[in-house]
């Protein structure tokens, strides 16, 4: 490879924004990150925007924004000037035309005129022939002349790669080793479309060489690209990058890449599902890769300190979700607690009481999993409550007499305590199941759906508690209620 030791690294992430970025977009760039980073190098954010008709509104923000949210950022790209800029394709497009161009002054490329219908007719030949759809050359060995008549008429051109035929194109891939492709595989591409704007291969290559990228490092997905790349760096006579292609990811029940229909698959929507980003990014990590130690929890600083691209296993990798939860689980309780609020911010609904946030907090805190489940485990303590009254009779099946003498006598305690508290709530309560010898299963769990309408929820007495005495004696009155119409329907059927 043509890179001398003294060359600083400098690694891109060249994103489209014709969407939300995608999980496994932001592993990639998190790689590219480190790796620059390890080495004291660079790390580029280009945007490549030649794509209008799949562009999305505000696609380039939204690329920016999530990686910050992330907690990562770039040294050269939008809004950071280095000395490659401008890192926006489409701000770049007179240096596309003129590298095509000189390709063509080269007799590495050359004007086609071919119109859409014949190009059609040619693929349909192609197509009832068995044959691989590609361009037949027909404007290969235009005269000159007849190539400047036409060009002074005004005539719709797009400028197309002359591929060598029956040469090997070879990579050392640093994941993959050697791989081999021969160019008769490689069509005639189209370098410059007839708009003036270059295709993703003539951008790509012409700024991975002009930005000084050392390390071309993305999705396998591009593997089969590269050797057109290649044949464009050997055109121009540039040296070619390193090149390292990351495996796919594939859906959580491993079958087939990980893909929207079978789940969350953007960056974004990770954390608007309640993942900590530093959570996120910390499974990104161990994803096909580990650390010397095998150790799992790790800060970006010390994934710097070890990443190297060449570790990194070959194979596709399991998005496994339940790993993410797992980790998401630690990083929330690692946080301290005026962060948990801070982060909890937009998960807490607004008829939320927040009063007693810090009463309610200690009691679900160690349940989260992500930040979403908050409003789902808290949710009795400010919504109205419904459940089947058979739930109320669990255990106690046909003695309505029973439970609603339960309900009865806890009321009474619920009315006479001096304190509303945990502790007094405990002692009273269980003094009462003692003296009046309730199945304690049987009376425990009946108050707990009474209470909540869930059977599993916090502590019992400290829900209680947080409940308060008000909402906590309305929850018997309508587990009263419940039991009584239970009870009509009952007779009506009989
Ligand atoms: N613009 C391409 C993409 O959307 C970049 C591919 C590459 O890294 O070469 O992923």
């Amino acid at each position: 490879m043509m890179q001398s030791d003294k060359t600083p690294i400098r690694t891109r992430m060249a994103p489209s924004p014709t969407g939300d970025m995608h999980v496994a977009s932001m592993a990639t760039l998190l790689k590219n990150y480190a790796f620059a980073k390890r080495h004291q190098g660079q790390f580029i954010l280009r945007i490549e925007d030649t794509d209008k008709v799949r562009e999305v509104e505000d696609g380039v923000n939204k690329i920016q924004s999530i990686i910050k949210q992330y907690g990562l950022d770039w040294d050269e790209g939008p809004g950071k000037d280095g000395a490659c800029g401008p890192y926006i394709q489409s701000q770049r497009l007179e240096i596309y035309q003129e590298k095509a161009k000189e390709l063509v002054e080269q007799g590495q490329a050359y004007y086609c005129f071919c119109s859409k219908e014949r190009l059609d007719e040619v693929r349909q030949q192609q197509q009832a022939s068995h044959q691989p759809p590609r361009y037949d050359g027909h404007c290969r060995h235009l005269a000159q002349a007849e190539i400047e008549k036409r060009l002074a008429a005004g005539e719709n051109y797009v400028i197309r790669l002359k591929v060598p035929e029956n040469q090997e194109i070879s990579f050392t891939d640093l994941l993959r080793g050697k791989i081999t492709f021969n160019s008769n595989q490689v069509d005639d591409q189209v370098l410059l479309k007839s708009d003036g704007y270059p295709t993703y291969h003539l951008a790509v290559v012409v700024d991975d060489h002009l930005m000084k990228i050392t390390h071309v490092m993305r999705g396998e997905e591009w593997i089969s690209s590269t050797p057109k790349h290649i044949l464009l760096y050997r055109a121009f006579n540039w040296s070619q990058p390193i090149f390292a292609h990351f495996p796919l990811f594939l859906n959580p029940d491993g079958k087939g890449k990980m893909s929207k229909r079978k789940g969350t698959v953007s960056a974004q929507s990770f954390l608007d599902k309640g993942y900590l980003p530093e959570a996120v990014l910390n499974f990104l990590m161990i994803l096909g890769w580990a650390a010397k130690d095998q150790k799992e929890i790790m800060s970006l600083a010390e994934y710097i300190q070890e990443f190297d691209p060449a570790d990194l296993s070959m194979n596709s990798v399991i998005f496994d979700i339940h790993k993410l939860d797992w980790l998401n689980g630690i990083y929330i309780r690692n946080l301290s607690r005026e962060e948990l609020k801070k982060r909890l911010q937009n998960f807490i609904p607004p008829e939320f009481p927040l009063d007693k946030l810090d009463q309610i907090l200690d009691l679900v805190y160690e349940r989260l999993v992500t930040l979403a489940d908050f409003s789902e485990l808290t949710d009795f303590f400010y919504k109205e409550i419904d459940y089947s009254p058979t739930l109320l009779l669990k255990k106690a099946e046909n003695q309505e007499d029973l439970v609603l003498e339960q309900i009865q006598l806890t009321k009474n305690i619920f009315h006479s305590l001096a304190d509303f508290t945990t502790l007094e709530l405990e002692k009273e309560i269980r003094i009462l199941q003692e003296k009046q010898a309730w199945q304690k299963a049987q009376y425990f769990m009946m108050l707990r759906i009474a209470m909540t309408g869930k059977t599993a929820t916090p502590p019992l007495f400290e829900t209680i508690d947080a409940l308060g005495r008000e909402l906590a004696s309305q929850r018997l009155d309508l587990a009263t209620k419940k039991i009584k119409n239970h009870e009509k329907t009952e007779d009506n059927s009989l």
